[in-house]
């Protein structure tokens, strides 16, 4: 029989989990474990130590702060779905955070495990890129087109944490996602921000990381209807193809739930 083997262990401060970090051989920080624990079942990942750190302090909040709202790394998506302080500030990521998985995965998963493990089918990857936000550490701050690096890849270095994501509070914004039916991931998810510098056009599920479409941004911004962008297709080259839909079946869905997602941004 198969079994792991790894030291599990529960820090009380973020000094005493990254000194577990250096200790360990091959170790990994633990958040929800909504990725990282069925990683290890399927056996594509077997680290040395599990360094838990869904019980430190001071992780989980929500706060609106001089036209940002903040987010607590540790913070469960189903808390930012249901939070008023989310629905009153940036309503759209409240819609997101309720559309990820399921009950079960919402109740456990962060926003910090979110961002640090950069699904190309992730949707939080997508705000943070829309709205510009940036993304604080156990030692810098990182704008999010910096922090995204490729394909589950981050600016994140071996025994950095994240610690809270800041959020600039758009004027208008949606996030709409065409979900997988089995995994409820984004086969396509686009986040579409209206802020005082202009538009942007955020994508995640198509590609190999999150990215922006400036063609869209530009219409928009003369034109911020779902009108001013149905000409707009984008190239099949380089998206993902699975046997869930090709590459060129998501390109056409970009259009589509761009257009989607300012008419809800209207809305
Ligand atoms: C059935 C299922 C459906 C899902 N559907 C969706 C979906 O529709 N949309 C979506 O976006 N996601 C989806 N997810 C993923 C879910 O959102 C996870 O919560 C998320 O990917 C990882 O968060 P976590 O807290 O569980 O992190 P973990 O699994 O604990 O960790 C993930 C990775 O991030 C690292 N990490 C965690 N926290 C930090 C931190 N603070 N600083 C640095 N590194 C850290 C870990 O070391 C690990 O490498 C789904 C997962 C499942 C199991």
């Amino acid at each position: 029989m198969y079994t792991a083997n790894f030291r599990y262990s529960r820090p009380k401060t973020l000094a005493e989990a990254e000194a577990l970090f250096h200790a360990g051989v091959d170790a990994k920080y633990l958040a929800g474990g909504q990725t990282l624990i069925p990683t290890m079942k399927a056996r594509l990942a077997a680290p040395s130590d599990l360094i838990d750190l869904s019980r430190l302090p001071g992780l989980s909040f929500m706060r609106e702060e001089s036209n940002a709202l903040i987010i607590g790394a540790g913070t469960c998506h189903a808390d930012v779905a249901a939070s008023p302080v989310v629905k009153k500030a940036i309503p759209a990521l409240a819609d997101l955070a309720g559309g990820i998985g399921d009950t079960a995965v919402r109740h456990r998963g962060t926003l910090g495990g979110s961002v640090a493990n950069n699904d190309p089918a992730a949707d939080y990857p997508a705000a943070l890129i829309a709205l510009g936000a940036t993304v604080k550490t156990t030692r810098r701050v990182i704008l999010a087109e910096d922090f995204f690096t490729g394909m589950f890849a981050t600016a994140l270095e071996p025994s950095e944490i994240v610690t809270e994501v800041s959020f600039p509070t758009p004027s208008r914004a949606a996030y709409v996602k065409f979900r997988n039916p089995a995994s409820r991931y984004a086969m396509v998810g686009v986040f579409v921000a209206k802020r005082t510098d202009g538009v942007r056009v955020a994508i995640t599920g198509a590609g190999h990381s999150v990215f922006r479409v400036p063609e869209m941004e530009a219409a928009l911004a003369k034109n911020f209807t779902p009108a001013a962008i149905a000409g707009i297709a984008i190239s099949s080259d380089g998206l993902n193809g699975d046997l869930f839909g090709s590459a060129e079946y998501r390109a056409h869905l970009v259009t589509v739930m761009a257009k989607r997602a300012v008419a809800a941004a209207l809305v």
